[in-house]
């Protein structure tokens, strides 16, 4: 790592091509328990990679692009149209590029039905696949469970999506029905997916043939083995905020909660860093609930007997333990009156976007040299190179081993997922980081450029 960081610069991003394979067979692994088919999309938004990307392209995986520049990185990594599926706003350009190839359209509302139809008459293109997005799904019940989301159109204009859909049929082609919750709660989620599986009846009833739900993604990492930890974190934090004992965070900062005469105002604003179902688990679980309003059910056998095909979108959850960063140690500061340490890192806190996703973990101390008489753990405080009192790598006050020194390296496990780039920037003129692809042969690790990544020999990966 050392010799790694010495050559390309702090901070760095090591990806791990191998891994993202993995968790796509446990997604697969939970579509073959249910006996269903469908597609497995990557949510491409999560890191920019092309490691990732490309080794997954050498799966039977698909990709959900979001952007222009996102869906020709994966036509270029090797994805045929038949893979993709395009989500999320998109400019004319986009649509332009999605249309002509073939790609599936997850399309937001009406607007964007006669704009792809436009595009296919004026230019004579054959007719494209689409998946309606929607949103703002209900129980039977009066109870609004689904949160409002300012994608898709909400469940209940669907005749007005329908008919845009009948008046298009010779541009597009409906191919099914999507959401996608940016939540945790299975409850919500189950909402969705029997709220869309009475919106492709609806579909059917018309005469369209729908085959597909899509739920989006949002299966979730479990960073944290142990619950404990997180509890007793999350309990010292409050008791902090609290005043009940030394503040925990820079500034007495209290991640969402506060203390107002002694009471405890506030929701916690981080992510809950132990899961006991996440990723592919999470989808699993998703599947046995119940549909209320449709016998009572399990989803997926409702989804079996219809013969729907089931897509996923899984960002951060097919990322899982796919990639890690480095940065290094360039000053250990005491303060006046003693407290945390002050360690300044060459990263800014956007390189390391753990933070901005809500996510606390520890980072592991790599040293530079075979540590000396250890004194002991120390609090420290963890800043960037920016010249901006804000850009703390995190607002905790971590708890490291040892006292780090100049040169030791921080590893910060987990990375891929969101906080390798999707936050990045050229402040002052400081790089992004670099990232490198590094995979396992035979007994030891190999490692390359990540742009001259691809799965074969002698770069590694699928053999
Ligand atoms: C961001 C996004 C995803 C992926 O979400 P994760 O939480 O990373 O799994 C999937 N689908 C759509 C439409 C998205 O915008």
């Amino acid at each position: 790592m050392h010799s790694l960081t010495d050559a390309l610069g702090s901070p760095l991003h090591v990806v791990v091509p191998d891994q993202i394979a993995e968790n796509l067979e446990r997604f697969r692994s939970v579509y073959r328990r249910h006996h269903l088919s469908g597609q497995v999309y990557y949510a491409h938004k999560a890191n920019r990679s092309s490691a990732l990307l490309r080794r997954l392209a050498a799966t039977d995986a698909g990709v959900d692009v979001a952007s222009l520049g996102e869906l020709q990185h994966a036509l270029g990594a090797g994805f045929t149209a038949d893979r993709i599926t395009a989500t999320g706003p998109k400019n004319p350009e986009f649509l332009w590029l999605a249309a002509l190839t073939g790609v599936t359209v997850g399309v937001d509302g009406v607007a964007e039905l006669d704009q792809i139809a436009a595009l296919v008459r004026k230019h004579a293109l054959a007719p494209v696949r689409v998946l309606l997005r929607l949103s703002g799904f209900e129980t039977s019940g009066v109870k609004v469970l689904s949160r409002r989301s300012r994608f898709g159109t909400p469940v209940r204009e669907l005749e007005r999506l329908l008919e845009a859909v009948e008046r298009h049929g010779d541009a597009v082609e409906l191919t099914g029905v999507a959401y996608h919750l940016d939540t945790t709660s299975v409850a919500e989620k189950a909402t969705a997916l029997e709220g869309s599986l009475a919106a492709l009846e609806a579909c059917r009833s018309r005469g369209l043939r729908p085959r597909a739900v899509d739920v989006g993604g949002g299966f979730g990492v479990s960073y944290l083995a142990e619950r404990e930890q997180w509890e007793e974190y999350t309990s010292a934090l409050t008791a902090a905020v609290l005043g009940r004992r030394p503040p925990l965070t820079w500034g007495g900062h209290g991640y969402g909660l506060r203390g107002e005469s002694g009471t405890l105002r506030g929701a916690l604003g981080l992510y809950p860093a132990h899961r006991s179902v996440a990723g592919a688990a999470y989808l699993d679980e998703l599947l046995a609930q119940p549909a209320a309003s449709l016998g009572g059910r399990p989803l997926a056998a409702l989804l079996l007997e219809h013969l729907y095909d089931l897509h996923s979108e899984p960002g951060r959850a097919l990322l899982d333990q796919c990639g890690l960063t480095l940065a290094k140690v360039l000053e250990v500061r005491s303060q006046e009156g003693g407290g945390a340490l002050l360690v300044r890192l060459a990263a800014k806190a956007d390189d390391i976007a753990l933070e901005d996703h809500g996510v606390l973990m520890d980072p592991v101390v790599v040293p530079r040299s075979a540590a000396g008489p250890g004194e002991g753990p120390v609090a420290v405080h963890l800043f960037g190179g920016l010249c901006l009192e804000t850009d703390l790598i995190t607002r905790r006050t971590v708890f490291l081993p040892r006292r780090p020194v100049p040169g030791d390296l921080l590893a910060f496990a987990n990375t891929a997922g969101y906080a390798m780039d999707f936050h990045a920037t050229r402040a002052q003129h400081q790089p992004a980081a670099r990232k490198v692809a590094a995979w396992q042969d035979g007994d030891a690790w190999r490692w390359c450029l990540d742009d001259q990544f691809w799965p074969i020999t002698p770069s590694g990966g699928a053999q």
